[in-house]
C-alpha cells in the first residue's frame, strides 16, 4: 500500500505523486487533512484553501482506493503532546520561522503511518525539508514505512505548484514566477560566486520586484542541512528559499548540486 499524505486543494503536484503510489503499489490511499498542529499562525490557518468536494473529483479520475479525510478530533481525540527530536534539522530555514512546524507534521504523519500502515509514504521535495525531517523520524521510530521522494511539478512560468498560489492575485502570481527565475539564475553562477555574495546577489534580484519580502535564502549540504558557505564542501547542496507575497508565503527549492 502507498500513502500519499495532503492537506487537500490537490494540484497537479499532489496528482504526481499519487500517480507515483498507484505504479508502485497494488492499493494507494490518499490523506487530505489540514492538520492543525502543524500551524504556528491561527491566520494562516484558517485561510488555508479547503476544497474538499473539488478534490474526490479530481481523485476520482485515478485509480485510488482509499480517501481519508478525518475530522481533527479523530486523529487527537485528547491534545498530542510528543515531542520530536529531529537532531538540529528543525532548527533552520522553514524550522526557524515556523517554530513547532515540524513537530506538528511528525505528529501527524506518525499517526497516520499507525492508523493507515502503509509500505511507502510519497512526498514532494517541494517541501524538501520536511522530506528530510521524516525521513530521519522514520529511522528514529524504526518504522518500516518506505520514503519515496517526488520531483518538483511547476507551472509554466517555473511557479512551484502550491495549494498557497489559490491565494494569489494575478499580478502576484507574476511576481512569484521571480522565485525560480532567481533559483535558476543563482545555479548558473554556482561554483563561481562565492556564496555569501551569491546570496546577496540573488535576494537584491528578487527585492527588485517590491511585492517580494525573502525571508531566508540559503544554500546548505542536501543531508544535513547545514548552511554552507563554500562550494569546496563535498556533497549533494541545495538551495532553498522562502518567501512572503502579501499574506502568503512561497517555498521553493533547486538541486545545486554539481
Ligand atoms: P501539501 O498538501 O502542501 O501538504 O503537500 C502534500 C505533498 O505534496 C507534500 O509531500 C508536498 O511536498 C507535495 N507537493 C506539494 N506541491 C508539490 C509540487 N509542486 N511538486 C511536487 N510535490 C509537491
Amino acid at each position: 500500500m502507498g500513502l500519499v499524505p495532503t492537506m487537500g486543494s490537490l494540484h497537479e503536484g499532489h496528482i504526481s505523486l499519487v500517480e507515483k503510489s498507484t505504479s508502485q503499489n497494488g492499493i494507494t490511499a490518499v490523506s487530505i487533512f489540514v492538520n492543525p498542529t502543524q500551524f504556528n499562525e491561527k491566520q494562516d490557518f484558517e485561510s488555508y484553501p479547503r476544497n474538499l468536494d473539488d478534490d474526490l473529483d479530481i481523485l476520482a479520475r485515478f485509480p485510488v482506493d482509499i480517501v481519508f479525510a478525518p475530522p481533527a478530533k479523530e486523529i487527537y481525540p485528547k491534545p498530542d503532546t510528543r515531542v520530536f527530536d529531529f537532531g538540529g534539522l528543525d532548527r533552520i530555514m522553514e524550522g526557524e520561522h515556523r517554530p513547532g512546524h515540524f513537530n506538528g507534521v511528525a505528529q501527524v504523519v506518525s499517526r497516520f503511518f499507525e492508523i493507515i500502515t502503509p509500505d511507502r509514504a510519497y512526498f514532494g521535495e517541494k517541501d524538501f525539508q520536511q522530506m528530510v525531517i521524516i525521513r530521519k523520524m522514520v529511522l528514529d521510530l524504526k518504522s518500516s514505512v518506505r520514503i519515496i521522494g517526488c520531483p518538483i511539478i511547476r507551472e509554466e512560468n517555473g511557479l512551484a505548484m502550491s495549494s498557497r498560489n489559490r491565494l494569489l492575485s494575478a499580478g502576484e502570481r507574476n511576481s512569484a514566477a521571480r522565485i525560480h527565475k532567481a533559483l535558476t539564475l543563482a545555479k548558473e553562477k554556482a561554483g563561481e560566486v562565492e556564496i555569501p555574495r551569491l546570496i546577496e546577489q540573488t535576494i537584491q534580484f528578487l527585492h527588485e520586484d517590491p511585492r517580494l519580502k525573502t525571508e531566508y535564502f540559503e544554500i546548505i549540504d542536501d543531508q544535513n542541512l547545514k548552511p554552507l558557505s563554500h562550494w569546496s564542501s563535498a556533497g549533494g547542496k541545495r538551495a532553498c528559499i522562502a518567501v512572503k507575497i502579501g499574506n502568503v508565503r512561497l517555498i521553493d527549492n533547486m538541486d545545486f548540486s554539481f
